[in-house]
């Protein structure tokens, strides 16, 4: 289980998320914000140090949501045939959260897209113009993925020799 904290919208607010690798019943994949049970959330976090279970208390009944995490499978092109459709951030290449990086891989596709199109000569290459760009792109995604995928297993360590090492590290 994984417990991330951090102040949003101008530290107006602040967000606990709790990642818990079980299955759950009734949030399916692709919806969120399901409405969940703070005292099961509390549940979850009996076994853990007194300041995140503080924090945990501070969760009021409205304000606890539940979803499952879900990711793309690697597509084998965010172009279309014809260039004229692309698809960029996580609608090409939702990850697991656990790099943090979907944001910064949606502005980075934006800003390296406006880069190809801008030194195009002429629309007839765009396709191969968009066909490069999804290359150059879904190099640099995929080697994220692989740490996102490594990060999922790492952070989720049983309390044993390989968390004592993880947590020195
Ligand atoms: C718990 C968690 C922690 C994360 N932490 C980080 C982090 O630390 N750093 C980081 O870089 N990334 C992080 N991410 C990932 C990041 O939030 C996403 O990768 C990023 O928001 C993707 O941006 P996007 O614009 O592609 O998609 P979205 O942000 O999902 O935007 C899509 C928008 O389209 C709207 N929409 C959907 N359907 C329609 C429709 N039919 N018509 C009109 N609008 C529609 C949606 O309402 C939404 O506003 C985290 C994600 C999670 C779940």
């Amino acid at each position: 289980m994984v417990v991330l904290g951090y102040t949003v919208g101008s530290n107006m607010f602040y967000n606990l998320a709790i990642s818990d690798p079980r299955p759950k019943v009734g949030v399916p994949p692709g919806s969120w914000n399901q409405p969940a049970d703070v005292g099961t959330m509390r549940g979850l976090m009996s076994g853990w140090c007194q300041e995140v279970q503080a924090l945990a208390s501070l969760v009021e009944e409205d304000e606890c949501a539940s979803w499952t995490l879900g990711k793309v499978p690697k597509l084998l092109s965010y172009a279309s045939a014809s260039g004229r459709v692309v698809l960029i951030g996580d609608a090409a290449h939702a990850l697991l959260p656990h790099a943090g990086q979907g944001a910064g891989m949606a502005m980075e596709d934006a800003a390296s897209l406006a880069e190809f199109v801008g030194h195009s000569t002429s629309k007839d290459n765009i396709s191969k113009i968009m066909s490069s760009w999804s290359q150059f792109r879904q190099k640099r995604v995929e080697h994220l993925r692989e740490i996102s995928h490594g990060n999922t297993s790492d952070m989720t360590f049983p309390d044993a020799p390989d968390q004592i090492a993880r947590d020195d590290k």
